[in-house]
């Protein structure tokens, strides 16, 4: 094993001359940065919990004291897709690193010094890999940069027109400073991802393009129709809606007005984790897993501790809650 990290320290010394000033250093790790329960990895240069890596990470002290005040100090926070977000670049995805940057038009100095920023371009996404197993994160092929100030929205995900398996993530510069909310908002969109993607949710380009052919879709779809499409009756989010939401859904709000959802909310509050996830079916289940990702099993019988459940039905789900555990834990003692 020595040997492997020694040739692993050369490799890496090199590839730090070569990419000095377009990456930051932080994230290239070596054997030598790793803490006594973390193996480093050649291949990530980086150094993963040792319990992630022989799956065993459910009951490891260090891990479960971490995630006991996660979520305390958090902001408000808000997901939804901005209206007029003024994208201020995106890059493609390849082999796992943002290239191809494709700028758009700053408005303000704030706006034109993140475009410039090009390191925390760089960064922004790393925080997203080390937290999303590489298996996970390949159906996102874009990721982009905008802002709209401190909070408001802190991220978004959506579908991309034409390349209907694969997904955009834009995140808010300002924002991702905040770096426990930026991670809490990372589990939630990529919980979108996970629980929207082509496989659970066949994506109706039309029907999210055009509000006519939506209706139309909505009305046709036999299951839960999420907003990209008709979901699969096997998925993840016709099972959440089969559970949860059938005998409320119509009280919905169909404007998405803020503050009627609110009314609502607070009319069903033991029904939701936060606020926000009252926001629609699609909201609940990212809010719901990502409270099932950072907290411990409830036990308790209200709805809101049912949905935090659910999760627990699937084993594939299980495990990766493991994987971002240890991951969220291991990068967060490098801040
Ligand atoms: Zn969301």
């Amino acid at each position: 094993m020595k040997t492997i990290f020694r040739i692993g320290l050369i490799m890496q010394l090199g590839l730090l001359v070569m990419i000095a000033g377009c990456a930051p250093e932080a994230f290239v790790l070596t054997a030598e940065d790793c803490y006594e329960d973390e193996t480093f990895v050649e291949e990530d240069q980086y150094c993963y919990l040792t319990c992630e890596l022989e799956g065993t990470c459910a009951e490891e002290p260090g891990l479960l004291t971490f995630f006991g005040d996660f979520l305390s100090g958090l902001g408000d926070i808000v997901f939804g897709i901005p209206e007029d977000a003024n994208v201020l670049v995106t890059y493609s995805l390849q082999n796992d690193r943002p290239v191809n940057p494709v700028e758009g038009e700053p408005f303000t100095d704030e706006e034109a010094d993140i475009l410039e920023d090009t390191a925390s371009h760089e960064a922004m996404w790393q925080e997203f890999a080390n937290l999303v197993p590489a298996e996970n994160r390949r159906q996102i092929a874009e990721y982009g940069i905008f802002t709209d100030g401190v909070d408001n929205t802190m991220a978004y995900v959506e579908p991309i027109p034409g390349n209907e398996t694969q997904w955009k993530i834009v995140m808010d510069a300002v924002d991702a400073k905040n770096k426990k909310e930026q991670r809490y908002t990372l589990i939630h969109e990529f919980g979108h991802v996970l629980t929207l993607n082509n496989n659970q949710v066949p994506f109706d380009v039309e029907a999210y393009q055009d509000d006519l052919a939506f209706e139309e879709a909505a009305e046709a779809c036999p299951r839960f129709f999420t907003g990209e499409g008709c979901a699969n009756q096997s998925s993840y989010i016709n099972a959440f809606f089969n559970a949860f939401w059938d005998d409320i859904y119509d009280e919905l709000p169909q404007d998405q007005d803020p503050d009627a959802i609110y009314d609502f909310y607070l009319q069903y509050e033991d029904q939701f984790v936060t606020d926000y996830a009252a926001t629609n079916p699609g909201e609940d289940i990212a809010e719901s897993w990502t409270h099932f990702v950072i907290n411990e099993r409830p036990s308790g019988n209200s709805i809101a501790d049912q949905k935090v459940r659910f999760f627990y039905d699937y084993p594939e789900l299980v495990s990766l809650r493991d994987q971002i555990r240890a991951r969220l834990y291991s990068g967060s003692r490098r801040d």
